[in-house]
């Protein structure tokens, strides 16, 4: 999709500091870290939000969460927070599935 800020992500239009590339994910550095460490992990595939994803493709929803733990792994993480925004009202701002892995630093719960 053109007009989607992470397609073109993907398709290499626009820049990211990137941390995974593969065949069916990608994962680059949010460009406002909420923590030391804030990797969003998505889909090649456009897919608008995590419920969508589990509905159109559950083994690429999967799949999603094992690359997300391999690239909390790679950035030397045991703990952290894998958070998917699903619709506007929960904040969510880009319409492109993404799992922001978060860490680096003490997590309280709710955030703050
Ligand atoms: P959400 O609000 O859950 O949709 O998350 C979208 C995330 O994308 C936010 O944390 C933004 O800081 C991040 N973001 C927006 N534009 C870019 C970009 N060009 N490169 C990296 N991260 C971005």
């Amino acid at each position: 999709m053109s007009d989607c800020l992470f397609c073109r992500i993907v398709a290499g239009e626009i820049p990211a500091d990137m941390v995974l590339r593969t065949d069916d994910f990608v994962a680059f550095r949010d460009i406002s870290p909420q923590a030391p460490v804030h990797v969003l992990v998505i889909p090649v595939a456009h897919h608008a939000n995590a419920g969508s994803l589990a509905d159109a493709d559950p083994l690429l929803a999967g799949h999603l969460l094992a690359a997300a733990k391999e690239v909390a792994a790679s950035e030397g993480l045991t703990d952290y927070r894998l958070v998917f925004n699903t619709g506007a009202e929960a904040g969510q701002s880009v319409f492109h599935v993404h799992a922001h892995v978060l860490g680096g630093r003490s997590l309280t719960w709710p955030p703050g």
